[in-house]
């Protein structure tokens, strides 16, 4: 498939009726099925005993199964993980295709393991189809990046084979001469960080919400973006309240992961549409039974259909979503999803108790003598707070106060919450700062 080509079906789909969803899903998940299945010794192995092609028969898959046996997953049998290892030993390499046909992609590894993944050119085309026509929400933030140059700034880890920064390299390299779009690194000090964007001026600026939010906090940032497209965890509805009234602009986010995909943009109602035509979602519990739509699933299973080097069919993420099937006023047929964050950051306590990130970012948020914290569980009864305060102490014991009477109603006593001598730190390798950070099993 060309750029023209996946460009027009994906206009042709965008407000397309949930029966022609349905045929283009059947009719691209039997063409990625059979390709697999010929193409891919996992695949073949896995669907030996298919006799038809029906999405709630084929087998499950995840993580641990697929990246344990990555050479045999991929299509292309000149590729394998110690070539791509050599690749990607070259940082020279982000962003240019290996073997000139394909991106190499690493997820930070933030669920406890990191995951290899790559691209073919249809993967890239479709992302970049989807990307033109449902990035923007409101059609009046479009036109106001497309009338101040379509500048745009991200601010990601600018270094490495992480979606974001590969993605921007390829392009960068591919049409040198568009001065349109900078990375800025998340990892960069905060004043280098506010030189950069200033000198800049953005009409998009593009990040992780809990990033954005500390930046927010300069008042040295003098920059009046169109629109602010957050992304790579949950944007909450206080951080959206922050970004509208620091910057007086429309903030708005998109779902997508790695090995998905692009899986949902947001409409102008505010609704995470899926994006039907090329990504099968679907919400399961537990014991991996389906989800019926207005009810919380534990887990989603995700077919990309149009990733043909590497398939991801029926793939576990431990998201819990809600899948709505009633119609939104925005005119999309599409289902859309409501997305409670990523479940790595649930904690779970000896017990089994699960608590989720919220409840404590709430908790410690409302703390006023608290600036910024950071909790993190070291043990599975044991947590320790970094914090930046006036008085750390005194700001600890009050912390240690409502976060204990908090547990306690949840039935989960002696859980050791410690003040740490550490500062909030981001990941130091993907650079994302996450407030709550559950312990990696
Ligand atoms: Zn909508």
């Amino acid at each position: 498939m060309s750029l023209p080509k996946a460009m027009l079906q994906t206009w042709r789909a965008n407000n397309a009726n949930q029966d022609t969803l349905r045929t283009l899903q059947k009719h691209r998940l039997d063409a990625l099925v059979r390709f697999a299945r010929e193409k891919s010794l996992y695949y073949k192995r896995l669907y030996s005993d298919l006799d038809t092609i029906c999405l709630e028969k084929l087998p499950m898959t995840n993580k641990l199964e697929m990246m344990s046996h990555l050479d045999e997953v991929f299509t292309d049998r000149r590729i394998t993980i110690d070539r791509i290892d050599q690749f990607t030993s070259n940082l020279d390499n982000v962003g240019k295709m290996m073997d000139g046909k394909y991106l190499v992609f690493k997820t930070s590894g933030s669920t406890g393991f990191p995951a290899t993944v790559l691209y073919d050119k249809m993967t890239i085309d479709v992302a970049s189809a989807v990307a033109a026509f449902r990035t923007f929400a409101r059609k009046e933030d479009y036109q106001a990046f497309m009338k101040h140059g379509k500048k745009t700034a991200g601010v990601f880890a600018d270094y490495g084979f992480y979606l974001a920064c590969g993605m921007s390299r390829y392009l960068q390299l591919r049409m040198p001469w568009k001065q349109t779009k900078i990375t800025v690194d998340v990892n960069a000090p905060g004043e280098e960080i506010i030189r950069q964007l200033n000198a800049f001026q953005p009409s998009m600026l593009s990040g992780y919400p809990s990033n954005l939010a500390l930046l927010a906090d300069y008042p040295e940032l003098l920059i009046k973006p169109d629109v602010i497209i957050t992304g790579g965890e949950l944007l909450t509805d206080e951080i959206r309240q922050k970004l509208t009234n620091r910057f007086g602009c429309y903030v708005q986010t998109h779902y997508s992961c790695t090995e998905g995909g692009e899986i949902a943009c947001e409409c102008s109602e505010g609704h995470l549409h899926i994006n039907e035509d090329w990504v099968i979602v679907e919400p399961v519990d537990k014991d991996n039974n389906p989800v019926a739509p207005g009810v919380q699933s534990d887990k989603v299973l995700i077919t990309n259909l149009s990733n043909y080097i590497q398939p991801f069919i029926r793939y576990e993420l431990t998201d819990r979503i809600i899948i709505h099937d009633e119609p939104c006023a925005c005119g999309k047929h599409s289902r859309w999803l409501e997305i409670e964050g990523r479940t790595d950051d649930i904690m779970t306590f000896a017990s089994g108790v699960q608590i989720a990130p919220m409840s404590f970012y709430k908790i410690l948020e409302e703390i006023k003598a608290i600036r910024r914290f950071q909790l993190v569980q070291t043990a599975l009864d044991k947590l320790v707070l970094r914090l930046i305060a006036d008085n750390p102490i005194e700001a600890f014991q009050v912390a240690h106060r409502e976060l204990t009477s908090f547990l306690e109603s949840k039935e989960l006593t002696g859980v050791d919450i410690a003040l740490s001598n550490e500062l909030p730190q981001s990941d130091k390798i993907s650079g994302k700062f996450k407030h709550v950070i559950a312990l990696k099993h």
